[in-house]
């Protein structure tokens, strides 16, 4: 089962209403975290509250930081970049959360890659995205293997992993605005995926099966 992430209707009204939204609270929110830190440090404030506020703060500001991505508040920046090159900036990264969830990570480059016209931020965020999902899917442990290679005119990233695998309905919703089922997902990292693979003219597909793991292809023009 198969199912291509092609939502750019979605991606377009919604992600640019509320990217636009996230960018006017991101100022009061700035100036909200640091009285309550004020609070809490000079002012004597009630610890507890001061921590309730903290904690909730942050989690808003995650969820604006995810959204000001849509928005994409800095202009791409296209240049040729190897695959490999991207890779070894991102493994150290995702190298701690994996180790957390006792996930080995395995990668796999076939020989000469192509360099391919991206802009490297935004590409490391969309391995970073599908990465953290994938072992975030596998909470006990497991492997994620990731493999790029070539195709004619292509790229291709290939992400399996061995977690649960995701079922014909639930893959209808990837990519939707908030679809997430973890208790504190945002449900926003496959909707900014889509978006910036979208841009780089390339596409990205789930391929799951319940109980065999999921695989993830990103395909990117050469
Ligand atoms: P979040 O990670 O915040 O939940 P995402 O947009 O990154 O939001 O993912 C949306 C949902 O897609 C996840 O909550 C999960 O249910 C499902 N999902 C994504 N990747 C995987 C995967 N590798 N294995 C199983 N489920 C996945
Ligand atoms: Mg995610």
């Amino acid at each position: 089962r198969e199912q291509s992430l092609r939502k750019s209707e979605k991606l377009s009204v919604i992600g640019q209403m509320a990217a636009g939204v996230a960018h006017e609270i991101r100022n009061p929110l700035t100036a909200l975290i640091g009285f309550n830190q004020l609070l809490r440090e000079k002012f004597d404030g009630n610890q507890a509250y001061c921590a309730i506020m903290e904690t909730e703060l942050k989690r808003i500001n995650y969820i604006v930081n995810e959204f000001m991505q849509l928005a994409k508040p800095v202009p791409s920046e296209y240049r040729r970049h190897r695959l490999e090159t991207l890779f070894d900036a991102l493994f150290p990264l995702v190298q701690s959360h994996a180790a957390l969830n006792d996930v080995t990570l395995h990668l796999e480059c076939d020989g000469d890659i192509p360099e391919i016209r991206c802009d490297d931020n935004q590409l490391k965020q969309v391995f970073l995205n599908v990465m953290k999902n994938a072992i975030e899917a596998m909470p006990n442990g497991g492997n994620l293997r990731v493999a790029a290679g070539k195709e004619a005119g292509h790229v291709t990233i290939r992400f399996a992993d061995e977690g649960p695998g995701i079922d014909e309905e639930a893959l209808g919703k990837l990519g939707d605005p908030f679809y997430t089922t973890k208790e504190h997902g945002t449900g926003l990292g496959l909707m900014i995926c889509h978006k910036i693979v979208q841009e780089h003219g390339g596409e990205m597909k789930f391929e799951s099966k319940v109980g065999n793991g999921t695989v993830v292809t990103i395909r990117l023009p050469r």
